[in-house]
């Protein structure tokens, strides 16, 4: 009795853990292609022939055609996609679309480590501009790679997610892809140009951007929002800088009427654009120092509305070189 008790128990726990691992599994009909085959289980989108390719190439001839009696294993129905550095509660994301396939992007928020970069007050609380890029930054991301794009995070912090809270707790964990941040300004610079031209190197995809956030600005004037810089010999990076202020100009036309909406764009000689092989556009969203702006960044529904907005740019600029 006893060990049929024991039986029962691992028989029952083999099947309860079976559903979570199992992964579907087919042989192919005679003459069917993979197209046919992923068809008949109701795969039918791109990232299905991807995903299928990815898990079964060693099964397949070398011109990527089913064999006959082989079991092939059937990519999952919907995409999910896991990325730890969101949080725990964000890790998990669906890739609900495949717009963004083909892109593949270096996002870099400025600062952290030993450097916080600008630091603003709010009723008691610092406000450090490397915390509220990040965030942000996390986001972007997060939308991207939900649709389909490649994605580097080139600065990281392991236990910051994206955050909800009004004010981010300030930390100096953040690593430039796991190496520590050095606080010299040329060599901090030169560690994260240096990350993102090794990645580069290898990346394959036809359109890749590398994108830096920063939440401060040199300039005094209060009737500029947003700078979007690029490097002045580069049409591509110029091309970017000016579809991400249309969009921007758009959103605030469109949620903020009356408080308008003033963004340049302009060449500047920044050491991060000039020294990155992608193209890449330099974007401060704004003072963290400044009263108003300050507004933009504590709410999350703002940062996240930022990510959107810098999000339908990109897909906007990739869209109109695919075009051609
Ligand atoms: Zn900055």
């Amino acid at each position: 009795m006893k060990h049929l008790l024991a039986l029962y128990t691992i028989l029952l726990l083999v099947l309860f853990a079976l559903p979570i691992s199992a992964q579907e599994t087919a042989k192919p009909n005679k003459g069917e292609g993979v197209l046919q085959f992923l068809k008949r289980f109701n795969r039918t989108k791109p990232f299905h022939m991807d995903k299928f390719i990815e898990l079964n190439q060693s099964k397949l001839d070398k011109n990527n055609n089913l064999k006959l009696g082989v079991t092939y294993t059937l990519p999952p129905v919907n995409n999910e996609g896991y990325e730890p550095l969101f949080g725990e509660q964000q890790a998990k994301y669906a890739i609900d679309s495949d717009e963004l396939n083909g892109a593949c992007f270096y996002l870099v928020s400025g600062h952290g480590g030993p450097d916080p970069g600008a630091i603003g007050e709010l009723q008691g609380h610092p406000l450090h501009e490397d915390e509220y890029a990040y965030d942000i930054m996390l986001r972007l991301a997060r939308n991207l790679l939900s649709k389909g794009a490649k994605v580097h995070i080139i600065i990281q912090d392991a236990k910051d997610g994206i955050r909800d809270d009004k004010f981010l707790a300030v930390s100096d964990r953040e690593t430039c892809m796991g190496q520590p941040i050095p606080l010299n300004q040329i060599k901090r610079l030169q560690q994260r140009s240096d990350k993102i031209n090794e990645l580069f190197k290898k990346d394959k995809e036809p359109y890749r951007r590398a994108l830096f956030i920063h939440l401060d600005s040199r300039s005094e004037s209060k009737q500029i929002d947003v700078f979007f810089y690029h490097y002045e010999s580069s049409t591509k990076g110029k091309h970017l800088a000016h579809t991400l202020q249309e969009v921007f100009n758009r959103k605030y036309d469109k949620h903020q009427p009356l408080r308008g909406f003033s963004g340049t764009v302009s060449p500047r000689d920044l050491y991060v654009i000039k020294q990155t092989h992608p193209v890449a556009v330099f974007v401060e969203l704004g003072n963290i120092q400044n009263s108003r702006d300050q507004q933009r960044f504590l709410l999350k529904d703002n940062r996240q509305a930022l990510a959107n907005w810098m999000c339908e740019g990109l897909i906007e600029d990739y869209k109109s070189y695919s075009k051609k």
